[in-house]
């Protein structure tokens, strides 16, 4: 290739130091991009936007300032809930005569909360290849800093924005036996966690703010104590994702455990009992065992 033909072909600046990329496979490349920090951008997803033929984006003028700071000038086509039925079937089109297409969102990964889920089905029943580039999405970046279990959560997306209909959802969500994660908004916060406290309990919690930007808070509490800071306070600024804890363990006394597993023991086995037992309370099954075998001794 000539000089003038190289610099010509696709290729991204990182501190004005030129990389010229290969060319991208055909079909939808599904590119995460920064939520704040555009330090948070992916080699790859990089790459990819600088080879693509063109990119889906939410709003142009957001996808650009990313596409600016990295010297990339492949096309973009706004793509976003308003006109999605009419852009569809150009993407479709695009991606039929063999094009690369990319499509990214306003900020963290397309199809969380964001624009993208009939494209990729639409995409992929045409038989297309759809292609993920995992990056930056605010409900991982808000998960490992509340500080809240990580072995099982589920992500809620937006609440209701009306009080009828939040209380509904989070009477769905109460019995889940897992972390929980929202995305909420500023203006809505302070109600919202006053809700979540009055359904799912007083669970520990967390509100994670302007993650990777330069405002970044997480203040952690439980959910009444930071429902009642919320609303003591002016509606905080920027993006905000909360953090619920799981449902929390019943406590059970002593003596009520006792009661129940002789109430068991007269017409079953130890081990029987401890299963019952166990199911009913959520103790643990070995100590339910231990206790049963030392009551049943002593009967
Ligand atoms: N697709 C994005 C993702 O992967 O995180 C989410 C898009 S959704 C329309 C926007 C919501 O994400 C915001 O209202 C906020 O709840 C959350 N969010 C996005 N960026 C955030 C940030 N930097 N800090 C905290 N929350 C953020």
């Amino acid at each position: 290739m000539k000089k003038a033909e190289d610099e010509r072909a696709p290729a991204f600046f990182i501190e004005g130091t030129r990389i010229a990329v290969r060319p991208l496979a055909p079909g939808l490349h599904v590119v995460a991009t920064p939520i704040g920090n555009l330090g948070d951008v992916t080699l790859r997803a990089l790459a990819t936007l600088a080879a693509a033929d063109l990119i889906a984006c939410e709003d142009t003028r957001v996808t650009r300032v990313l596409l600016d700071r990295y010297g990339i000038a492949t096309p973009l086509l706004p793509y976003h809930e308003h006109n999605a039925a009419e852009q569809r079937p150009k993407l479709m089109a695009a991606l039929a005569e063999g094009k690369a297409v990319a499509l990214a969102s306003d900020a963290g990964t397309p199809l969380i909360s964001d624009p993208g889920y009939r494209l990729v089905v639409e995409t992929a029943a045409a038989g297309h290849a759809v292609v993920p580039l995992p990056g930056a999405s605010a409900l991982l970046a808000a998960l490992v800093t509340a500080g809240l279990p990580t072995d099982t959560f589920l992500f809620a997306g937006f609440l209701p924005q009306k009080e009828v209909g939040r209380r509904k959802r989070l009477a769905e969500l109460a019995a889940v036996p897992a972390t929980l994660v929202f995305y909420e908004s500023p203006n809505r916060l302070a109600d919202a966690l006053a809700d979540m406290a009055a359904v799912l309990g007083d669970r520990p919690a967390a509100v994670a703010r302007e993650l990777t930007k330069a405002f970044e808070t997480v203040r952690r509490g439980t959910l009444a104590g930071l429902a009642a800071q919320f609303a003591s306070e002016p509606a905080p600024k920027g993006e905000i994702v909360v953090v619920v804890g799981p449902p929390l363990e019943k406590t059970v006394a002593p003596e009520d455990v006792d009661a129940l597993l002789l109430s068991l023991l007269a017409a079953r086995s130890v081990r029987e009992s401890a299963d019952e037992a166990a199911a009913l309370t959520g103790l643990s099954r070995r100590d339910l065992y231990q206790r049963a075998l030392a009551l049943k001794d002593r009967r």
